[in-house]
């Protein structure tokens, strides 16, 4: 590969969206947010009516599927055929329907050449959950940061529209979210063997970054 890859995998709301944000415009690279992909799977699932259990119809679905990615200044738009659905795959709804259809090996399959084509053309940072065991095992630099459960759940819980405030059910759809994510047969969330673990619990944004650069420019 000649393009730098780096790859920050984690639960959610350990912050890796706003850390590859700001880390891509320090190094002047791109950032991609995988979730927002395993998202879309889900919003078209959802809109569509798909009987996504039974492995026929996923992948008669997902052979239709059109998911790509336009850059935006330094926002990532999601583009499902040829519509931006990017403000429609943050619900609570979305979240645990990607969470539970991310775990066929067929929508896994059909996300990675999306991912795999970015990396030929880009550097990027990519943010997920197996970048770095499963999508891109060759990345130049490879990142795990997580935090307690607590403090994430708090910060999904800062960012949600009032309307759907609930920090209870945010804790606990994190929770069902962690066990999903990290049980699964296929590509469970896991550091990679050469990744470099950050805990975010008491660590500001800047503070995740600082150390990552760190450790990008020692290499
Ligand atoms: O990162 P985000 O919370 O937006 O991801 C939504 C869901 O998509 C996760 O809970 C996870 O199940 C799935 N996902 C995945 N692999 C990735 C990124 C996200 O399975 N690389």
């Amino acid at each position: 590969m000649d393009t730098r890859i780096i790859t920050i995998d984690g639960p959610a709301g350990a912050g890796k969206t706003t850390v590859s944000r700001m880390l891509s415009k320090k190094l002047g690279c791109v950032y991609v947010d995988t979730g927002a992909l395993y998202r879309g799977v889900a919003y078209e699932i959802q809109k569509q009516g798909i009987d996504w259990e039974k492995d026929e119809i996923l992948e008669i679905f997902l052979k239709h599927l059109d998911l790509n990615f336009v850059m935006e200044k330094d926002l990532l738009i999601l583009i499902s055929s040829g519509r931006d659905i990017t403000n429609f795959i943050r619900t609570p709804e979305i979240s645990m329907l990607a969470s539970a259809s991310s775990a066929k090996v067929q929508v896994r399959a059909a996300l990675l050449d999306i991912q795999r084509n970015i990396a030929k053309i880009k550097d990027a940072i990519f943010e997920g959950r197996d970048m770095g065991t499963m999508v891109f095992p060759d990345a130049a630099h490879k990142f795990f940061l997580f935090a307690d459960l607590s403090v994430r759940a708090k910060r999904r819980y800062d960012e949600m529209p009032d309307e759907i405030k609930d920090i209870k059910q945010v804790q606990e759809d994190m929770k069902i979210r962690d066990v999903n994510d990290s049980q699964r047969k296929t590509a469970p969330l896991m550091p990679a063997e050469d990744a470099i673990k950050i805990d975010s619990t008491f660590l500001t944004i800047e503070q995740v970054v600082e150390k990552m650069l760190k450790c990008i420019n020692k290499a």
